[in-house]
Protein backbone atom coordinates (compact mmCIF):
# COMPACT_ATOMS: atom_id res chain seq x y z
CA UNK A 1 0.00 0.00 0.00
CA UNK A 2 1.76 3.60 -0.35
CA UNK A 3 2.99 5.25 1.92
CA UNK A 4 1.47 7.76 4.29
CA UNK A 5 2.93 10.08 6.20
CA UNK A 6 2.25 10.54 10.11
CA UNK A 7 0.16 13.01 10.34
CA UNK A 8 2.20 13.98 13.77
CA UNK A 9 5.48 14.10 12.69
CA UNK A 10 6.70 17.17 13.90
CA UNK A 11 5.90 16.25 17.44
CA UNK A 12 8.92 14.02 17.91
CA UNK A 13 12.05 16.24 17.11
CA UNK A 14 12.97 19.73 17.98
CA UNK A 15 14.72 21.18 15.24
CA UNK A 16 17.85 23.66 14.96
CA UNK A 17 18.70 26.83 13.34
CA UNK A 18 21.98 25.54 11.02
CA UNK A 19 24.13 28.59 11.49
CA UNK A 20 23.35 31.86 10.37
CA UNK A 21 21.24 30.70 7.41
CA UNK A 22 17.52 30.37 7.75
CA UNK A 23 17.42 26.00 7.13
CA UNK A 24 16.83 24.28 10.09
CA UNK A 25 17.95 20.52 10.36
CA UNK A 26 16.52 18.39 12.53
CA UNK A 27 18.61 17.34 15.83
CA UNK A 28 18.89 13.90 14.67
CA UNK A 29 18.97 13.23 10.60
CA UNK A 30 20.06 9.78 9.43
CA UNK A 31 22.87 8.42 7.06
CA UNK A 32 22.52 6.20 4.41
CA UNK A 33 26.72 5.15 4.51
CA UNK A 34 25.90 1.70 5.36
CA UNK A 35 23.29 -0.80 4.93
CA UNK A 36 21.13 1.15 2.43
CA UNK A 37 23.91 -0.13 -0.89
CA UNK A 38 22.83 -2.87 -3.47
CA UNK A 39 22.92 -5.57 -1.37
CA UNK A 40 20.49 -4.36 1.61
CA UNK A 41 16.79 -5.23 1.32
CA UNK A 42 14.79 -2.93 -0.30
CA UNK A 43 12.13 -3.63 1.85
CA UNK A 44 13.76 -2.94 4.75
CA UNK A 45 15.58 0.20 3.46
CA UNK A 46 11.85 1.55 2.81
CA UNK A 47 10.75 0.81 6.46
CA UNK A 48 13.57 2.88 7.73
CA UNK A 49 13.27 5.73 5.45
CA UNK A 50 9.82 5.96 6.24
CA UNK A 51 9.87 5.72 10.19
CA UNK A 52 12.41 8.18 10.20
CA UNK A 53 9.96 10.52 8.40
CA UNK A 54 7.50 9.61 10.42
CA UNK A 55 9.28 10.55 13.47
CA UNK A 56 10.23 13.81 12.15
CA UNK A 57 13.71 13.08 10.54
CA UNK A 58 13.43 15.24 7.79
CA UNK A 59 16.94 15.09 6.62
CA UNK A 60 19.08 12.29 4.73
CA UNK A 61 22.71 12.35 4.08
CA UNK A 62 24.59 10.62 1.03
CA UNK A 63 27.47 10.79 -0.63
CA UNK A 64 28.68 9.38 -4.16
CA UNK A 65 30.30 6.56 -2.98
CA UNK A 66 28.04 5.09 -0.12
CA UNK A 67 26.76 1.64 -1.23
CA UNK A 68 28.39 -0.79 -1.60
CA UNK A 69 28.68 -0.56 -4.52
CA UNK A 70 29.60 3.15 -4.76
CA UNK A 71 26.81 4.77 -6.17
CA UNK A 72 23.96 2.59 -4.47
CA UNK A 73 22.65 3.91 -1.63
CA UNK A 74 21.80 6.90 -3.78
CA UNK A 75 19.66 4.57 -6.17
CA UNK A 76 17.88 2.58 -3.31
CA UNK A 77 17.27 6.25 -2.19
CA UNK A 78 16.10 7.26 -5.55
CA UNK A 79 13.97 4.26 -5.97
CA UNK A 80 12.00 4.74 -2.73
CA UNK A 81 11.59 8.74 -2.59
CA UNK A 82 10.11 8.21 -5.97
CA UNK A 83 7.90 5.18 -4.77
CA UNK A 84 7.23 6.85 -1.69
CA UNK A 85 8.39 9.75 -0.60
CA UNK A 86 8.08 11.35 -4.05
CA UNK A 87 5.23 13.56 -2.24
CA UNK A 88 7.35 15.18 0.52
CA UNK A 89 9.89 16.22 -1.59
CA UNK A 90 9.48 19.55 0.00
CA UNK A 91 9.68 18.38 3.60
CA UNK A 92 12.81 16.79 2.96
CA UNK A 93 16.48 18.13 3.30
CA UNK A 94 18.58 15.43 0.36
CA UNK A 95 22.55 16.00 0.81
CA UNK A 96 25.31 14.09 -1.15
CA UNK A 97 28.86 14.84 -0.93
CA UNK A 98 32.02 14.41 -3.87
CA UNK A 99 35.47 14.31 -2.83
CA UNK A 100 36.42 10.46 -2.57
CA UNK A 101 37.61 8.02 -5.23
CA UNK A 102 34.56 7.64 -7.80
CA UNK A 103 35.59 6.46 -11.13
CA UNK A 104 39.09 6.36 -12.52
CA UNK A 105 41.28 8.40 -14.04
CA UNK A 106 42.23 12.08 -12.88
CA UNK A 107 38.33 13.16 -13.02
CA UNK A 108 36.82 11.04 -10.78
CA UNK A 109 38.55 11.95 -7.40
CA UNK A 110 39.49 15.28 -5.37
CA UNK A 111 38.48 18.63 -5.88
CA UNK A 112 38.37 20.05 -8.98
CA UNK A 113 35.69 21.63 -10.85
CA UNK A 114 35.02 18.66 -13.37
CA UNK A 115 34.92 16.30 -10.99
CA UNK A 116 32.69 17.93 -8.52
CA UNK A 117 30.10 18.51 -11.34
CA UNK A 118 30.47 15.14 -13.13
CA UNK A 119 29.80 13.94 -10.06
CA UNK A 120 26.77 16.18 -8.45
CA UNK A 121 25.31 15.30 -12.42
CA UNK A 122 25.70 11.54 -11.59
CA UNK A 123 24.20 11.86 -8.06
CA UNK A 124 21.35 13.50 -9.32
CA UNK A 125 20.35 10.97 -11.59
CA UNK A 126 20.71 8.17 -9.39
CA UNK A 127 18.79 9.94 -6.86
CA UNK A 128 16.19 11.01 -9.46
CA UNK A 129 15.45 14.26 -8.23
CA UNK A 130 16.54 17.59 -10.19
CA UNK A 131 18.05 19.79 -7.44
CA UNK A 132 19.72 18.63 -3.78
CA UNK A 133 19.34 20.41 -0.68
CA UNK A 134 23.30 20.67 0.53
CA UNK A 135 26.04 19.54 -1.53
CA UNK A 136 29.58 18.71 0.27
CA UNK A 137 33.08 18.67 -0.97
CA UNK A 138 33.61 15.35 0.95
CA UNK A 139 37.01 16.45 2.54
CA UNK A 140 40.27 18.63 1.32
CA UNK A 141 42.00 18.32 -1.66
CA UNK A 142 45.81 19.89 -1.00
CA UNK A 143 45.84 19.19 -5.00
CA UNK A 144 43.58 21.66 -6.09
CA UNK A 145 43.28 25.54 -5.23
CA UNK A 146 40.52 26.08 -2.89
CA UNK A 147 39.50 28.73 -5.01
CA UNK A 148 38.65 26.54 -7.93
CA UNK A 149 36.54 23.86 -5.50
CA UNK A 150 34.65 26.88 -3.86
CA UNK A 151 33.97 28.59 -7.67
CA UNK A 152 32.36 25.17 -8.06
CA UNK A 153 30.40 24.76 -5.31
CA UNK A 154 28.90 28.32 -5.37
CA UNK A 155 28.12 27.56 -9.41
CA UNK A 156 26.16 24.61 -8.04
CA UNK A 157 23.99 27.61 -6.40
CA UNK A 158 23.63 29.50 -8.53
CA UNK A 159 22.49 27.26 -11.02
CA UNK A 160 20.02 26.06 -8.70
CA UNK A 161 21.42 22.36 -8.95
CA UNK A 162 21.99 22.59 -4.90
CA UNK A 163 20.12 25.16 -2.40
CA UNK A 164 23.26 25.02 -0.05
CA UNK A 165 26.50 24.31 -0.02
CA UNK A 166 28.76 22.77 2.77
CA UNK A 167 32.10 21.50 3.30
CA UNK A 168 32.78 17.80 5.63
CA UNK A 169 36.26 16.70 7.18
CA UNK A 170 37.98 20.77 7.00
CA UNK A 171 40.15 21.72 9.86
CA UNK A 172 39.53 25.10 10.79
CA UNK A 173 41.27 27.37 9.31
CA UNK A 174 40.57 25.49 5.89
CA UNK A 175 36.90 26.56 6.72
CA UNK A 176 38.10 30.06 7.25
CA UNK A 177 38.98 30.41 4.14
CA UNK A 178 36.38 28.14 1.76
CA UNK A 179 34.21 30.19 3.79
CA UNK A 180 35.37 33.29 3.08
CA UNK A 181 35.83 32.79 -1.12
CA UNK A 182 32.20 31.45 -0.95
CA UNK A 183 31.03 34.21 0.94
CA UNK A 184 32.86 36.40 -1.47
CA UNK A 185 31.04 34.75 -4.61
CA UNK A 186 28.15 35.64 -2.64
CA UNK A 187 27.20 32.42 -1.28
CA UNK A 188 26.98 31.10 2.32
CA UNK A 189 29.03 28.19 3.81
CA UNK A 190 26.10 26.24 5.32
CA UNK A 191 27.47 23.41 7.35
CA UNK A 192 30.98 21.69 8.09
CA UNK A 193 30.52 18.19 8.20
CA UNK A 194 32.72 16.15 10.69
CA UNK A 195 33.06 13.05 13.03
CA UNK A 196 32.02 13.57 16.72
CA UNK A 197 31.56 11.19 19.63
CA UNK A 198 32.50 10.84 22.99
CA UNK A 199 35.28 8.81 21.76
CA UNK A 200 36.36 10.92 19.13
CA UNK A 201 36.49 14.93 20.06
CA UNK A 202 39.13 16.05 18.03
CA UNK A 203 36.75 19.25 16.86
CA UNK A 204 36.20 20.62 20.21
CA UNK A 205 39.63 22.82 20.71
CA UNK A 206 39.37 24.54 17.31
CA UNK A 207 36.96 23.61 14.48
CA UNK A 208 33.82 23.90 16.36
CA UNK A 209 34.53 27.43 17.77
CA UNK A 210 35.06 28.44 13.99
CA UNK A 211 31.93 27.19 13.11
CA UNK A 212 30.49 29.09 15.81
CA UNK A 213 32.21 32.36 15.07
CA UNK A 214 31.52 32.08 11.02
CA UNK A 215 28.08 31.09 11.65
CA UNK A 216 28.29 27.66 9.92
CA UNK A 217 26.32 24.85 10.91
CA UNK A 218 27.80 21.70 11.73
CA UNK A 219 26.62 18.29 11.65
CA UNK A 220 27.90 15.78 13.66
CA UNK A 221 28.66 12.16 11.63
CA UNK A 222 29.39 8.61 13.96
CA UNK A 223 27.74 10.32 17.00
CA UNK A 224 27.66 6.72 18.25
CA UNK A 225 30.89 5.82 16.82
CA UNK A 226 29.59 3.55 14.53
CA UNK A 227 27.58 1.41 17.08
CA UNK A 228 30.62 1.17 19.78
CA UNK A 229 28.37 3.61 22.20
CA UNK A 230 25.66 1.43 22.13
CA UNK A 231 25.34 -1.83 24.38
CA UNK A 232 25.91 -3.80 21.83
CA UNK A 233 29.22 -4.61 22.27
CA UNK A 234 29.73 -4.81 25.97
CA UNK A 235 29.70 -8.52 26.67
CA UNK A 236 30.64 -9.29 23.47
CA UNK A 237 30.32 -9.22 19.22
CA UNK A 238 27.01 -9.41 18.24
CA UNK A 239 26.85 -11.67 14.88
CA UNK A 240 24.47 -8.99 13.13
CA UNK A 241 26.48 -5.76 14.18
CA UNK A 242 29.00 -3.90 11.98
CA UNK A 243 31.82 -5.01 13.89
CA UNK A 244 31.08 -8.51 12.75
CA UNK A 245 30.28 -8.01 9.33
CA UNK A 246 33.08 -7.12 6.31
CA UNK A 247 32.73 -3.44 7.05
CA UNK A 248 36.47 -2.12 7.28
CA UNK A 249 35.13 1.10 9.19
CA UNK A 250 34.63 -1.27 12.54
CA UNK A 251 36.99 -3.94 13.19
CA UNK A 252 36.77 -6.67 16.61
CA UNK A 253 40.36 -5.60 16.96
CA UNK A 254 39.08 -1.73 17.48
CA UNK A 255 37.22 -3.08 20.95
CA UNK A 256 39.84 -2.97 22.87
CA UNK A 257 39.86 -4.02 26.58
CA UNK A 258 40.56 -0.76 27.67
CA UNK A 259 38.17 0.64 24.89
CA UNK A 260 35.62 -2.33 26.73
CA UNK A 261 36.17 -0.84 30.08
CA UNK A 262 35.47 2.76 29.18
CA UNK A 263 32.43 1.61 27.56
CA UNK A 264 31.10 0.05 30.26
CA UNK A 265 32.25 2.87 32.70
CA UNK A 266 29.86 5.02 30.41
CA UNK A 267 26.98 2.88 30.39
CA UNK A 268 27.09 2.76 34.13
CA UNK A 269 27.31 6.53 34.42
CA UNK A 270 23.75 6.66 31.29
CA UNK A 271 21.90 4.17 34.03
CA UNK A 272 22.27 6.02 37.19
CA UNK A 273 20.68 8.74 35.26
CA UNK A 274 17.97 6.22 33.71
CA UNK A 275 19.39 6.18 30.13
CA UNK A 276 20.77 4.13 27.78
CA UNK A 277 24.39 4.46 26.94
CA UNK A 278 23.41 5.41 23.18
CA UNK A 279 21.11 8.21 24.55
CA UNK A 280 23.98 9.46 26.42
CA UNK A 281 25.55 9.59 23.33
CA UNK A 282 23.32 11.99 21.11
CA UNK A 283 22.35 14.10 24.01
CA UNK A 284 25.79 14.73 25.06
CA UNK A 285 26.90 15.45 21.17
CA UNK A 286 23.60 18.53 21.08
CA UNK A 287 24.72 19.48 24.47
CA UNK A 288 26.16 22.57 22.46
CA UNK A 289 23.79 24.58 20.01
CA UNK A 290 26.76 24.86 17.55
CA UNK A 291 26.18 21.12 16.67
CA UNK A 292 23.00 21.68 14.28
CA UNK A 293 22.47 17.95 14.03
CA UNK A 294 23.55 14.36 15.02
CA UNK A 295 24.05 12.49 11.85
CA UNK A 296 23.46 8.60 12.72
CA UNK A 297 23.41 5.71 10.87
CA UNK A 298 21.09 2.54 11.48
CA UNK A 299 20.79 -0.81 10.43
CA UNK A 300 17.10 -1.23 11.76
CA UNK A 301 14.01 0.67 12.59
CA UNK A 302 14.28 0.41 16.20
CA UNK A 303 17.74 1.63 16.25
CA UNK A 304 15.98 5.27 14.83
CA UNK A 305 13.03 4.82 17.24
CA UNK A 306 15.55 4.76 20.18
CA UNK A 307 17.79 7.61 18.93
CA UNK A 308 14.19 9.90 18.48
CA UNK A 309 13.07 9.03 21.86
CA UNK A 310 16.09 9.64 23.53
CA UNK A 311 16.28 12.92 22.42
CA UNK A 312 12.93 13.45 23.91
CA UNK A 313 14.37 13.02 27.38
CA UNK A 314 15.44 15.69 29.51
CA UNK A 315 19.36 17.19 28.28
CA UNK A 316 22.23 15.82 30.73
CA UNK A 317 22.18 17.87 33.65
CA UNK A 318 25.76 19.61 34.64
CA UNK A 319 26.11 16.77 37.18
CA UNK A 320 25.53 14.34 34.69
CA UNK A 321 27.94 16.70 32.29
CA UNK A 322 30.51 16.91 35.10
CA UNK A 323 30.72 12.88 35.53
CA UNK A 324 31.23 12.25 32.13
CA UNK A 325 33.70 14.67 31.81
CA UNK A 326 35.96 13.44 34.15
CA UNK A 327 35.21 9.68 33.31
CA UNK A 328 36.41 11.00 29.75
CA UNK A 329 39.70 12.56 31.58
CA UNK A 330 41.03 9.55 33.29
P1 LIG B 1 26.72 5.97 14.07
O1 LIG B 1 27.87 6.27 14.94
O2 LIG B 1 25.37 6.49 14.45
O3 LIG B 1 26.66 4.38 13.91
C1 LIG B 1 25.51 3.78 13.38
C2 LIG B 1 25.49 2.31 13.71
O4 LIG B 1 25.41 2.12 15.12
C3 LIG B 1 24.26 1.62 13.16
O5 LIG B 1 24.42 1.32 11.80
C4 LIG B 1 24.16 0.42 14.05
O6 LIG B 1 25.11 -0.56 13.63
C5 LIG B 1 24.61 1.00 15.40
N1 LIG B 1 23.49 1.46 16.23
C6 LIG B 1 22.70 2.55 16.06
N2 LIG B 1 21.79 2.64 17.04
C7 LIG B 1 22.00 1.60 17.87
C8 LIG B 1 21.38 1.15 19.07
N3 LIG B 1 20.35 1.80 19.61
N4 LIG B 1 21.87 0.03 19.64
C9 LIG B 1 22.90 -0.63 19.10
N5 LIG B 1 23.53 -0.26 17.96
C10 LIG B 1 23.09 0.84 17.36
O7 LIG B 1 26.96 6.55 12.62
P2 LIG B 1 27.67 6.00 11.27
O8 LIG B 1 29.08 5.67 11.53
O9 LIG B 1 26.77 4.98 10.66
O10 LIG B 1 27.62 7.33 10.42
C11 LIG B 1 26.37 8.00 10.27
C12 LIG B 1 26.35 8.80 9.00
O11 LIG B 1 27.35 9.82 9.04
C13 LIG B 1 26.67 8.03 7.73
O12 LIG B 1 25.55 7.28 7.25
C14 LIG B 1 27.04 9.15 6.81
O13 LIG B 1 25.86 9.79 6.33
C15 LIG B 1 27.79 10.09 7.73
N6 LIG B 1 29.25 9.91 7.65
C16 LIG B 1 29.98 10.90 7.03
C17 LIG B 1 31.33 10.79 6.89
C18 LIG B 1 32.07 11.90 6.23
O14 LIG B 1 33.27 11.77 5.96
N7 LIG B 1 31.46 13.02 5.96
C19 LIG B 1 32.08 9.61 7.37
C20 LIG B 1 31.24 8.65 8.06
C21 LIG B 1 29.88 8.82 8.18
P3 LIG B 1 24.80 -2.14 13.46
O15 LIG B 1 24.96 -2.40 12.02
O16 LIG B 1 25.88 -2.78 14.28
O17 LIG B 1 23.42 -2.40 13.96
Amino acid sequence: SPYQADEHRYQSLAYRRCGHSGLRLPALSLGLWHNFGADADLHACRQMLCRAFDLGITHFDLANNYGPPPGSAESTLGILLRRDLAAYRDELILSSKAGYIMWPGPYGDGGSSKYLFASLHQSLKRMQVDYLDIFYHHRPDPNTPLEETMAALALMVKQGKALYVGLSNYPAELARRASALLADLGVRCLINQVRYSLLDRHIEPETLPACDALGMGCIAFSPLAGGLLSDKYLAGIPADSRAASASPFLRESDITPARRELLLRLNALAAEGGRSLSDLALQWVLRTPTLTSALMGASRVSQIEAAVSALQQPPLSPDELAAIEALLSQ
